[in-house]
């Protein structure tokens, strides 16, 4: 048995709703910690460096990688992001559950590193929600959503290298199952 806190992975194709169901997820178990990726994105209106993510420019994130400051990183729609290392491995030392919001290339690396992590794959109701979700966000140019649907189809096929999956139908429910399953290992 690991005396570390859990490692919970949460992937998914984007527009499944990930960060509403971790953010719901947080809400109900305050004692979980999340991780705040770097990335070589530019931030989005409102978007708080430190905060969303550490915005890093692209030397500093070579930086990151060459000296294993990250304990898992991919490239995503033409933009770097990474989990730093060290503060993950403090939370779960100090006690506290840890929770990465990451994409399944991503989740895969935690997978052969992290023999202890809980994998949890988020699913849409169906596809064509999932697309409706994408278009929806209106945050993003036409040439970034249809980037973003290839590689959600391709993540969609990712779902059984995963622990559990949860379709996303009612965000409460889901949170909910996702910390039965992650926290007091029921399902
Ligand atoms: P966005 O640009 O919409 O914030 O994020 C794009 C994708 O990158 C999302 O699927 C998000 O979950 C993922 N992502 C965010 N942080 C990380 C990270 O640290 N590592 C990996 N592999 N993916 C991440």
């Amino acid at each position: 048995m690991s005396d570390l806190a859990p490692l919970i992975v949460v992937s998914g194709p984007s527009g499944v709703g990930k960060s509403t169901v971790v953010t719901e997820a947080l809400r109900l178990d305050p004692s979980i910690w999340l991780s705040v990726s770097a990335t070589t994105r530019s931030p989005r209106p409102g978007e708080v460096n430190g905060e969303h993510y550490f915005f890093l420019s692209q030397e500093e994130f070579d930086e990151l990688v060459a000296t294993g400051g990250l304990l898992e990183w991919a490239e995503y729609a033409g933009n770097r992001y990474g989990t730093p290392r060290e503060a993950v491995a403090a939370h779960r030392m100090a006690g506290q559950p840890v929770l990465l919001e990451i994409e399944v290339q991503g989740a895969r690396q935690v997978r052969s590193s992290v023999a202890d992590a809980t994998l949890v794959f988020l699913a849409p109701p169906t596809a064509e929600i999932l697309e409706e979700r994408l278009r929806n966000r209106g945050t993003e140019e036409e040439a970034v959503v249809a980037a973003r649907l290839e590689v959600a189809t391709a993540e969609l096929a990712a779902a059984g290298e995963f622990d559990v999956v949860l379709v996303n139908a009612e965000v409460g429910q889901c949170a909910q199952a996702l910390l039965d399953f992650a926290i007091r290992g029921i399902g």
